[in-house]
């Protein structure tokens, strides 16, 4: 496939295209008593109006309507949340005069919102979340270029049918693939070994290749009233299997573990694990490692205890995709597995 580039030449206002912004928070929103100040700021307290007032240039790349969702810290996210934004993106996406949506959102929790939207959006539009990892009043503040990039990205026929994007110094990545990887560094984001999708930079959209798994409108998952209750645990060294037993006594419905390595779990938490799967829990295999997949049967014995790889889903990206499964109505190991080997 040749790559999809797509260039804005400076077109006249009626000819750009018309652009959505949720704001939901973050440090892109975030302001500090100094401009030097990098950390210990108050995120997710900026409007979305000012956010866009710091970007003139926005007006030469789009036309822009906004709309303040949240005013939080991702940190704090709850994922009633992914089902207001899922709800108004729809209602926008809708509209025959909008273009592309962008979501303004903390770093934090981005990777998850953004792989819930690209499982339950149903859409060829494109949806773009970025962020920032310096606040809005810092000295060589992101955030502008970020949300230029964003939106510049969302307007771009390029970027139709490509699934939910993530738009953050100058890369666009898939939401299935994108992670936060680093504390501070404004480089943040990236997607471990499988690499981004392409680039946008001064006006000019590239994308080098494309997702392959299924996503937005040929997924079966809605996001609904309600989330099914699923948790992650970690496996280490002396780990107990308090916190699985627990979790079961709590009627989690599903449990992503965070194995070592390739989703290894420490004997005892594997037999917690074990009791937990033959009482009705889903279990879930991920890795705690930060890229490479998790081999089915390759570190525990998947087929013998009902457990599930989560191939290179991550466990919090590998926790979204399990709670819509248990929505839609799925909880056996087989049906699980085909389920996160398709998405
Ligand atoms: N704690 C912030 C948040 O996730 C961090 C950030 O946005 O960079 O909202």
């Amino acid at each position: 496939m040749a790559p999809m580039i797509t260039t804005h030449t400076s077109a006249s206002p009626a000819a750009l295209p018309r652009i959505a912004v949720l704001a939901t928070g973050g440090t892109i929103a975030g302001s500090a008593a100094d401009a030097a100040q990098t950390s210990g700021y108050q995120a997710g307290v900026v409007g979305v109006d000012r956010l866009l007032a710091a970007v003139p240039a926005l007006s030469q790349v789009a036309r822009i309507e906004a709309e303040q969702v949240a005013s939080i810290d991702s940190k704090d996210l709850d994922v009633a949340l992914w089902t207001t934004l899922g709800g108004r993106i729809a209602e926008l996406a809708a509209r025959e005069d909008i273009d592309g949506i962008v979501v303004t959102h903390g770093t934090d929790t981005l990777e998850e919102t953004a792989y819930a939207l690209h499982l339950t959006v149903k859409t060829d539009k494109p949806v773009v979340l970025t962020a920032a990892m310096r606040p809005s009043s810092a000295l060589s503040a992101d955030g502008p270029l970020n949300l230029l990039g964003a939106v510049t990205v969302a307007g771009s026929r390029a970027a139709r049918g490509q699934g939910v994007l993530v738009a953050f110094n100058n890369r666009i990545h898939c939401a299935r693939d994108v992670a936060k990887t680093s504390t501070y560094a404004v480089d943040a984001f990236h997607s471990p070994e499988i690499g981004a999708l392409g680039w946008v930079q001064d006006g000019r959209v590239e994308f080098q290749r494309a997702a392959l798994r299924p996503h937005t409108s040929a997924t079966p998952f809605v996001v609904g009233a309600s989330w099914p209750a699923v948790e992650v645990v970690a496996s280490y060294a002396g780990a107990s299997r308090t916190a699985v037993d627990a979790l079961v006594a709590a009627g989690v419905r599903g449990i992503v573990v965070a194995g070592t390595g390739n989703g290894s779990i420490h004997a005892t938490i594997q037999a917690a694990l074990g009791e937990a799967r033959a009482g009705g829990v889903a279990v879930v295999r991920a890795s705690r490692v930060g890229s490479g997949h998790v081999m089915r049967n390759g570190a525990a014995p998947d087929d013998a205890l009902g457990f599930v790889s989560a191939g290179t889903l991550n466990p919090y990206k590998a926790r979204v995709l399990l709670m819509l499964a248990l929505a839609a109505g799925e909880s056996a190991p087989a049906a699980l597995q085909q389920i996160f080997d398709t998405y």
